[in-house]
C-alpha cells in the first residue's frame, strides 16, 4: 500500500513506482490524483487551483490574489479575491461591473457603501460574517484594531481585482480644472491630491476608524443593509456534519450568490449530488478533502483539496466530497443563482417507485432499505 509520506502510483498489480525527478509535496497533496481510484477514466478539464498558487499584490497595507477563469478555465460564472487588510489597512473606494460576495476569515473589517438611491451602509463584520455589494454599488473596506483576512466572490468568471474603478485613479485621470468646477471649488485646492498619473492607492494604509457610531453618516434617504451575521442556529445538522445555506431567501442583499457553508467530521461524506441550476465554485477552509466528479460518456474524475485550495464543478456533473482527514472539513460550495438548489441521488432513488430503482441497479434490500426521502442526509456518517 502507499504510505502517506513517500506515496507511489501503485494500485494492487498496476502503475510502478516514481524514481524522480517529482514535487513530492503536490504528490502528498493530491494522492487520488498521483493514484486515481480505478473508476477515474477519460479527460476532465482540470478542477482545482490553489490562492497558493496565485500571483499576489503585496501593498503597504496588506495583499490581495485572485484565481479567475485565467488560472481555473473551467469555472466561468464565479471568480475569487483573497485578501489581507492589516489594522487600519483601507482598500479603497471603488465599484465594478460585477456583485461582490464576501466570508469574513479572519479579524475584523468596518465596510461602507453607498447606493444609487443615496441610501448609505455602514457595518462592522467579524469571522463567519458576510456582505455583498450589488454590480456598480461604491463600497470601501477597512481593517480594524486586529486586522482582517477575507474571501471575495465576484458573479463572473472573468472578473479581474486589477480593473475595478478606483476612486483615486478617476480623480488622477480627469483634469483639474474639471475636479473644480465639479465641486465648486478651486483647481489649487486639489494640489494635495495622492495618485501620480500612473499610481493608485488600492490598499493603503489609515488609521483604525472610532467606533461604528461615532463613524456613521446620518443620511436623509435611509439606510440600507448588505451584510449578514454569522447565525449558528442557521444550520441543518445531520449525522455527520451541516450545512449552513445562505442565499437570497435568507439574504436579501444576496440576489446573484447563493452559498452553502459545508462542515464534515472526519470520515464523514457531502452524498452523491449535483445542482440542477448552476456551476458551483469552491473554497476550502480547514480539513482534506476528496472530491469525485462524473461528467457522463463514462468520465470520471477524482480531485484533492486542503485549506487555501478552489476547486469547481461544471454544471451538472455528479458529484461527492469526503473527508479524508484527521479533523473537520470546511469548506464553502457557491454558486450564481439567487437561490442554493440541490439533488440527492438518494432522495430521487427514494421517491421513485421502488420496483423501477430495484430493477434499474438490481439493487438488494439492503440497499433499498436505505433510500431516504428526507432532503438532509446529505453529509452521510461512514463510521458504521
Ligand atoms: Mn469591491
Ligand atoms: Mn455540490
Amino acid at each position: 500500500m502507499k504510505s502517506e509520506n513517500s506515496p507511489e502510483p501503485i494500485q494492487g498489480n498496476v502503475g510502478g513506482t516514481d524514481p524522480g525527478p517529482r514535487n513530492i509535496e503536490l504528490d502528498r497533496q493530491n494522492p487520488d490524483v498521483l493514484t486515481p481510484p480505478r473508476t477515474d477514466h477519460g479527460t476532465l478539464p482540470n478542477l482545482k487551483f490553489s490562492f497558493a498558487m496565485a500571483h499576489n499584490r503585496l501593498q503597504g497595507a496588506g495583499w490581495a490574489r485572485q484565481v479567475t477563469m485565467r488560472e481555473l478555465p473551467a469555472a466561468t460564472t464565479l471568480a475569487g479575491v483573497n485578501m489581507r487588510l492589516n489594522p487600519g489597512g483601507i482598500r479603497e473606494l471603488h465599484w465594478h461591473k460585477q456583485a461582490e460576495w464576501a466570508y469574513m476569515l479572519d479579524g475584523r473589517a468596518r465596510i461602507s457603501a453607498v447606493d444609487q438611491d443615496g441610501r448609505n451602509f455602514l457595518d462592522d463584520v467579524g469571522v463567519g460574517d458576510l456582505w455583498n455589494f450589488p454590480a456598480g454599488v461604491p463600497h470601501s473596506i477597512q481593517g480594524l484594531e486586529e486586522g482582517c483576512e477575507f474571501l471575495l466572490v465576484f458573479d463572473d468568471g472573468s472578473f479581474s481585482e486589477d480593473a475595478t474603478f478606483l476612486l483615486t485613479d478617476w480623480f488622477a485621470h480627469t483634469p483639474k480644472e474639471v475636479l473644480a468646477k465639479n465641486f465648486g471649488v478651486l483647481e489649487s485646492d486639489f494640489a494635495n491630491l495622492p495618485a501620480d498619473i500612473d499610481r493608485t492607492r488600492y490598499i493603503f494604509q489609515g488609521e483604525v476608524p472610532p467606533s461604528l457610531s461615532t463613524d456613521m453618516v446620518s443620511d436623509s434617504y435611509g439606510e440600507r443593509s448588505f451584510s449578514c451575521h454569522f447565525s449558528a442556529q442557521q444550520s441543518v445538522k445531520t449525522s455527520g456534519g451541516k450545512v449552513r445555506i445562505v442565499d437570497s431567501t435568507t439574504f436579501p442583499a444576496a440576489s446573484t450568490i447563493a452559498v452553502g457553508l459545508v462542515e464534515i467530521e472526519p470520515g464523514g461524506m457531502l452524498e452523491m449530488h449535483w445542482h440542477p441550476n448552476a456551476e458551483e465554485w469552491q473554497y476550502y477552509t480547514e480539513g482534506r478533502a476528496r472530491m469525485g466528479v462524473f461528467a457522463s460518456e463514462g468520465n470520471a474524475r477524482t480531485f484533492n483539496y486542503q485549506a487555501g485550495d478552489l476547486g469547481t464543478v461544471p454544471f451538472a456533473y455528479g458529484h461527492y466530497v469526503e473527508n479524508i482527514g484527521r479533523t473537520p472539513l470546511r469548506f464553502l460550495e457557491i454558486f450564481r443563482s439567487p437561490h442554493f438548489q440541490d439533488v440527492s441521488l438518494n432522495q430521487w432513488l427514494a421517491l421513485t417507485p421502488p420496483e423501477l430503482v430495484q430493477t434499474h441497479l438490481n439493487l438488494n434490500k439492503n440497499v433499498m432499505g436505505s433510500l431516504c426521502k428526507e432532503k438532509w442526509p446529505v453529509i452521510k456518517d461512514m463510521k458504521h
